[in-house]
């Protein structure tokens, strides 16, 4: 038996604050009591003293090798589940993809060969559904059953991962028989492909485009229409990466009517902007992703979400690809440029930032990092929180240190930084994946293959 025992430091969950050691036994936390109110001994010992201890991080949304517009997300998962480590993110949560024409089946067994053995920390799966029909609206029972309890389906991508209304309805028919909980990337995209289509042919064809064409309505309208057919259907839904303030606004009305409508944002839409989209020399490239960077003044909507609970996650999207190479592909025409970001090294410590800017709470930097997250696909009180019984993925985090955001130290298999150059305070110290020391004072400890694959239960809101 392993004892380890963290000491002295700030426990922070989405419930509490308190000062409390922690005791970890084969990798599970087995009891927090008042320092000095014990006689624990342990073979390990972490002085936490003036630190926060947190649970790891739980990024519900990754796209680790992504194939997407011809090429490859740069992050596999050995490289991203180490980022994710060094970031503080103990739990990731992937998308296996069904090609168009296979079954859901052959996409699942494709991402658990990808994933399995790689990983350094622990990890589940999202089912993308880019081919609603008989057969595999069939499979869908027997995947929840297998732990992979939510399905992807995409508004936007027509001729890729694109559904029309009516199999987004019988989607979520069978999920609402069945316990799943459909994921929506809601923005319309057949009416996108027009302006698409319009803009090049005007000759406009930089990266700050992708953001105009890509209307705050159009994702506002999809997110209408999803919430509409998940009434009908009687399911329950879950709104991915949202990022325009019109589109937050239908969630939360949804939420005000009492209807299982959940959002979730990502960093990139609470700290960047079209600005970034803007930047010349074809720089505006790193920040192309789908939902779209939105102008600043969209900001103070989503943070507004987040601490009234119309938004309950941040995860990051992270989908990686070099700026050479990758983003090149897209120069001279801006529908080329593969959508996606960098990011699930530094998501804790943006959100943490927010703690400083006065943004969120303490508890609430944890409830939507990890906590909600957590409950919201299947893993909490494993994951997600410290208490006994829950896994040993602990983070000691040192809330007065400082880093500069950059490429040149970052983890992540990509080229840039999304953030390069912005200082933040606070710091992941050491991290812990199921009482494993991952990192330690800037030492890797981690391994490929410590991280095993999660089974998921169905989303504990409903
Ligand atoms: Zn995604």
């Amino acid at each position: 038996m392993t004892r380890t025992l963290i000491s002295g430091g700030l426990v922070v969950t989405a419930a509490d604050e308190l000062h409390a050691d922690v005791l970890i036994e084969n990798g599970v936390v087995v009891a927090l009591a008042l320092p000095g109110r014990h006689h624990w001994t342990a073979e390990r010992v972490f002085d936490a003293s003036g630190k926060y201890v947190v649970p790891g991080g739980v990024d519900a949304h990754t796209h680790m090798e992504l194939p997407f517009g011809g090429t490859f997300a740069s992050d596999t998962f050995e490289t991203g589940t180490r980022a994710a480590a060094w970031g503080g993110t103990t739990t990731i949560i992937d998308f296996a993809v069904q090609s168009k024409g296979a079954s859901l089946r052959a996409g699942l067994d494709a991402w658990h060969a990808k994933a399995g053995g790689r990983c350094a920390v622990d990890y589940g799966l999202h089912m993308i559904m880019s081919d609603v029909n008989e057969s595999t609206l069939r499979e869908m029972p027997g995947l929840i059953g297998e732990g992979v309890t939510s399905f992807k389906l995409f508004m936007a991508y027509p001729g890729v991962f694109y559904s029309d209304d009516g199999q987004i309805l019988r989607a979520m028919q069978q999920a609402a028989d069945t316990g799943g909980l459909v994921m929506m990337h809601a923005e319309n995209g057949p009416a996108i492909d027009v302006l698409v289509e319009q803009a090049l042919a005007r000759g406009e064809t930089d990266p700050r485009h992708h953001g105009e064409v890509r209307k705050a309505l159009l994702e506002a309208e999809a997110t209408h229409r999803a919430v509409q057919l998940a009434r009908v259907a009687g399911a329950p839904l879950y709104v991915v990466h949202v990022s325009a303030r019109e589109a937050l606004a239908e969630i939360a009305a949804a939420r005000d009517l009492g209807l299982p409508v959940f959002g979730e944002t990502c960093p990139q839409y609470l700290f960047l902007s079209t600005d970034n989209l803007a930047e010349p020399d074809f720089e505006g490239a790193k920040y192309v992703c789908s939902t779209p960077l939105r102008p600043k003044d969209h900001q103070a909507a989503l943070w507004r979400g987040l601490r009234t609970d119309d938004l309950q996650v941040v995860s990051t999207d992270h989908c990686p690809f070099c700026f050479k190479g990758q983003k090149e592909l897209g120069r001279g025409d801006f529908s080329k440029i593969p959508n996606g970001l960098p990011g699930v090294e530094n998501r804790m410590d943006l959100l943490h930032q927010a703690v400083v800017d006065g943004h969120l709470t303490r508890r609430r930097w944890i409830d939507i990092a990890c906590a909600a997250p957590a409950r919201m696909f299947g893993l909490y009180p494993r994951k997600g929180t410290l208490a006994p019984g829950a896994d040993a993925d602990v983070v000691i985090y040192d809330p007065h240190a400082t880093h500069t955001l950059s490429a040149a130290t970052h983890h992540m298999n990509v080229d840039y930084s999304a953030y390069e150059g912005r200082t933040v305070t606070g710091r992941v110290e050491t991290v812990l994946s199921r009482g494993e020391v991952v990192l330690d004072r800037g030492q890797y400890l981690g391994r490929p293959g410590h991280g095993a694959f999660l089974p998921r239960s169905t989303c504990q809101y409903l």
